[in-house]
């Protein structure tokens, strides 16, 4: 038996499941648990642990024990998610290697690749433990909103764990592939709140085509969020009762936790729970203990605004993908934190119907990725996967502007081509700059890749057809390429951005870019007219360089001005000034076109 592995590999937890007997299967870890913390611990005697043997040491080594290693991956050192997670994790050291983030342990640094490997490596022994065959292929799912960057990191991260990875797909796609065995049909709206992280998704499906219209969240609110509020609760009531500030201590914090995420699960299913820390502090008059009930209520008052939060988010996609809310046919609960009874009750309250979570919200995604590779190996039919890519991807063209080749929300995979030609004579090489971003402007934008087209053979500029390619593959992965139609040279490159980008990141730029709109359709237009200029400028002055001898003195001054008022124009901010000089150079050329066709001019 050939299996495909389907991997939910989660910023909190990771979840594995394999096709066997016409229907997908979640594969129980060694100690018999449906998902593992995607959490790793390195120790003294140099062993590696993960999932919850690794949790569970994390109170006595947390130095070496790395959690939410995913959102590291493919990021840069100084991007604003991974500052944001160094200050909510305070354990494992992050450290920046060729500007990536990496983490440091016990003085060796690990790739965020690397460490993500020991978790599907372990995933897949559980697996191959419970086939007892060899398993070499997998599907991986990534957040819909993944750039190039972290779905190549994911990638890699696979073929280190010894996998070929078959096809990277979102997570939201997954979600939804796994609700009745492929079957679910119409506009569906999957909600998925997980340990750190909230994402929305709007998909469209029918005949078999899976389409992601839009997607929205919010990279750091998720169930760990959920877990502070009731530490906070705590370390409340146990400093008005005792004085001790326990967020002091690093172990009775984890501690706090542990006691915390506790109480939230058993709040789902019961209306009151008991958290019970004995020796949690000492002071001078003895050890100290916390016992309190904490009710149903009293949590849903500490968590409302957090599960609020998520609505915005809900508002804008339906929004992006054109949609009221009253279209949505389903809504699919993904994640473990909601299964809160609050967020069923508010999610169900703003779409005005009853969200689905007959999967189990841990293991909707590892089952959907499951069923993507039973649809790869043809176990099951007639359902294609079509995703899209979160922002615009184009070039940099003369004067700094941003020309797009492929739009936002575009569906993929997905190729798109432009000719483009040279800005100067017997120019020999192009260089391609290819940047992603909402803005008309290059300098706003965020650059991916540069490379360079060589050996054009000489021409007059704007004679040269030069075809830029761009090709999206199903991963997400963007190909880029560059062809000199006349002499048939090519150049191409498979984008690393250089950095991460996260959802709210993505939102903020097309938000800034909104804003800019006009201002940055005004720079356009100058730079339009400054290149215009500029072209018309250097054929002017060339005629009049080469033809001189032929040009009635008379003209010679006023050719001479419009020249000079063109130079001067070319430092000139107005648009107006760059469009009058570039009237009269036109007139001026023209008048003298029409001196060397007819010897003469043919009057004003
Ligand atoms: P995920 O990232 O989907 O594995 O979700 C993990 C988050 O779900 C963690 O914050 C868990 O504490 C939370 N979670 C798991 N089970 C429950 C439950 N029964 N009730 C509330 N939250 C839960």
């Amino acid at each position: 038996m050939n299996y495909i592995l389907g991997i939910d590999l989660g910023t909190t937890n990771s979840c594995v499941s394999i096709f066997e007997n016409q229907s997908p299967v979640i594969v129980p870890n060694k100690e018999g648990s449906r998902i593992t913390p995607s959490v790793i611990g390195f120790t003294e005697k140099k062993e590696i642990l993960v999932g919850h043997i690794a949790r569970r040491q994390a109170i006595t080594n947390p130095r070496n024990t790395v959690f939410g290693i995913k959102r590291l991956m493919g990021r840069k050192f100084d991007s604003p998610e991974v500052k944001t997670m160094l200050k909510t994790l305070p354990y494992h050291v992050v450290r920046a290697e060729n500007g990536d983030a990496w983490v440091e342990i016990m003085d060796k640094r690990y790739s965020p690749q690397e460490i993500s490997a020991l978790i599907l490596k372990d995933l897949k022994e559980n697996a191959e433990q419970y086939t007892g065959t060899e398993i070499k292929q997998a599907i991986i799912t990534v957040p819909a909103y993944f750039n190039d960057a972290q779905r190549q990191a994911t990638k890699d991260a696979g073929t280190i764990a010894g996998l070929e990875v078959l096809r990277i797909i979102n997570e939201p796609t997954a979600a939804a592939l796994s609700y009745d065995m492929g079957n679910l049909r119409g506009k569906v709206a999957v909600y998925d709140l997980g340990g750190g992280t909230f994402d929305i998704s709007v998909l469209n499906i029918e005949e078999g085509v899976y389409e992601v219209l839009s997607t929205s969240g919010d990279t750091f609110l998720g169930g760990d969020d959920f877990d502070r509020r009731i530490i906070e609760w705590i370390v409340q009531r146990f400093m008005d009762e005792t004085k001790i500030d326990l967020t002091e201590d690093k172990m009775a914090l984890q501690r706090l936790k542990e006691a915390a995420e506790k109480a939230k699960c058993e709040l789902s299913s019961v209306m009151e729970t008991e958290i019970n820390l004995p020796f949690i502090a000492a002071d001078s008059s003895g050890p100290k203990h916390f016992i309190h009930t904490l009710t149903r209520a009293e949590f849903t008052s500490l968590v409302s605004d957090l599960v609020d939060r998520t609505l915005p988010p809900c508002e804008e996609a339906i929004r992006m993908a054109g949609l009221e809310k009253e279209q949505i046919d389903h809504v699919l609960l993904v994640g473990g934190q909601s299964r809160t009874p609050l967020v069923v009750e508010k999610v169900r309250e703003f779409f005005g119907k009853e969200p689905r979570d007959d999967v189990n919200p841990d293991e909707v995604v590892g089952i959907g990725a499951v069923m993507q590779g039973s649809i790869l190996s043809g176990e099951v039919k007639d359902i294609v996967l079509l995703d899209i890519t979160p922002l615009s991807l184009g070039v940099e063209t003369k004067g700094g502007l941003f020309v797009k080749l492929i739009e936002r929300n575009s569906t993929i995979p997905t190729k798109a081509s432009q000719i483009f030609t040279t800005v100067v004579d017997n120019q020999k090489k192009v260089e391609v700059h290819v940047l992603q971003g909402e803005s008309e402007l290059c300098e706003n934008n965020f650059s991916l890749a540069r490379f360079e087209l060589i050996d054009i053979p000489p021409a007059p500029k704007g004679a040269p057809r030069i075809e830029v390619i761009f090709e999206i593959d199903s991963n997400g992965i963007v190909n880029v390429s560059a062809v000199d139609q006349d002499s048939g040279k090519s150049q191409s490159i498979r984008i690393r951005p250089t950095s991460g980008l996260t959802e709210k990141e993505i939102q903020s730029i097309i938000d800034r870019a909104a804003a800019r709109k006009e201002e940055e359709l005004r720079i356009r237009a100058l730079v339009v007219a400054r290149n215009n200029l500029e072209g018309l400028l250097a054929t002017t002055e060339r005629s009049f360089t080469e033809h001189g001898k032929k040009i009635p003195s008379d003209f010679t001054d006023a050719m001479r001005n419009a020249i000079e008022k063109g130079k001067e124009a070319m430092d000139s901010n107005e648009i107006e000034i760059l469009k009058e000089a570039y009237d009269e150079l036109q007139k001026v050329s023209r008048k003298l076109g029409e001196i060397l066709l007819y010897g003469t001019t043919m009057g004003d």
